[in-house]
């Protein structure tokens, strides 16, 4: 056990293109070590590098600069024991069409040099609700299926660190909640998970640290909490009890929207203002107060604060 599951210095990839097009930066010179037990979120706008930061891990792109330990394994000294360390879910899910789910997993146990008698097949296709068709060919698999089989792939040499790259991406409901599921329960059981995700909400429920890369750099890393908490926006939601006047002079530093419900959501700096401040400014611009409520600023605005570029909700 090590304290850290992922390490990671001066990480830099710059992908050569062909012709006369110019090389492309995709990693800027990467720092960032991942706690061991975390499920731990990888946020970025597209292309930011989040499937390039995750593939050099698995070892499917080769890095131009930098050290990968994982799992305290050095990627270049010990690559076997880095590889055995770390299972990959990829986003895409093209596989064999005549291939079984128990092919499928056999197949990759046998890559990963899991002798016979330490195979876990039978519990992997339990576990991502395959059982039924474990015999069956991919080609007819649904398309949940088909990202639950590659799941379990990941899983068959029983890797210490599990990586899922844009997990929901395009997914429906109930396979979302079969991953939850299964990403909590393995947490539980120590794997750590490193999430890559455009979504949120998402980060903001399952991951205990966050870190947001843009642009190829770590701009933000944190726990989740202290990320939300350094914003210094607040806003405050109010129902006025009449008529509010077209144009509403509050003082500077004071931002109003107007809501379709009639509520104005005045957002101000809660470093510099305090809500009876606020409250004071709207009574002097003789607006009542019917009823009242605050909003928190949430992960949104720290991703738009960072990346200037909007998430998807
Ligand atoms: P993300 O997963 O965050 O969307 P990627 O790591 O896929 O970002 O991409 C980062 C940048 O690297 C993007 O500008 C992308 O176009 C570029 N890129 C990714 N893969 C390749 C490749 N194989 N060849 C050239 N450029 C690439
Ligand atoms: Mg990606």
């Amino acid at each position: 056990m090590t304290d850290h599951a992922i390490e990671i210095e001066g990480l830099r990839k710059t992908y050569e293109a062909g012709g006369k097009a110019p090389p492309k930066e995709a990693l800027k010179g990467i720092d960032l070590n991942i706690p061991a037990g975390a499920i731990f979120g990888l946020l970025g706008p597209n292309g930011a590098g989040k499937s390039t930061l995750i593939n050099i891990l698995a070892g499917l792109v080769t890095k131009t600069a930098g050290r990968v330990r994982i799992w305290g394994f050095d990627q270049d000294v010990n690559p076997r024991q880095s590889r055995a360390a770390i299972g990959v879910m990829p986003q895409e899910t093209n596989m064999d069409p005549f291939f079984t789910p128990r092919a499928a997993l056999e197949v990759q146990a046998g890559l990963y040099g899991v002798p016979k008698q330490r195979r876990r097949t039978d519990e992997i296709l339990a576990m991502i609700g395959l059982t039924e068709q474990a015999e069956a060919y991919a080609r007819n698999l649904s398309g949940g299926m088909k990202r639950r089989l590659l799941l379990g792939k990941a899983l068959v040499h029983g890797p210490q660190v599990l990586v899922i790259d844009e997990p929901t991406a395009g997914v429906d409901i109930e396979l979302r909640q079969m991953l939850w599921t299964n990403v909590r329960k393995l947490n539980d059981a120590g794997v750590t998970i490193i999430l890559t995700t455009h979504y949120l909400e998402e980060a903001e429920q399952m991951c205990d640290e966050i870190a947001i890369i843009d642009r190829g750099q770590v701009v933000a890393r944190d726990e989740t909490s202290a990320l939300v908490g350094r914003m210094d926006t607040k806003t405050l939601v109010v129902l006025p009890d009449g008529p509010v006047p077209e144009t509403l002079s509050l003082p500077e530093g004071i931002a109003v929207a107007r809501r379709p419900s009639g509520a104005l959501a005045l957002s101000y700096s809660r470093s510099r203002l305090r809500a009876g401040d606020v409250l004071s400014a709207l009574a002097a611009a003789g607006v009542g107060v019917r009823d009242l409520a605050t909003e928190e600023p949430d992960l949104e605005d720290v991703f738009l604060s960072l990346t200037g570029t909007q998430a998807a909700a």
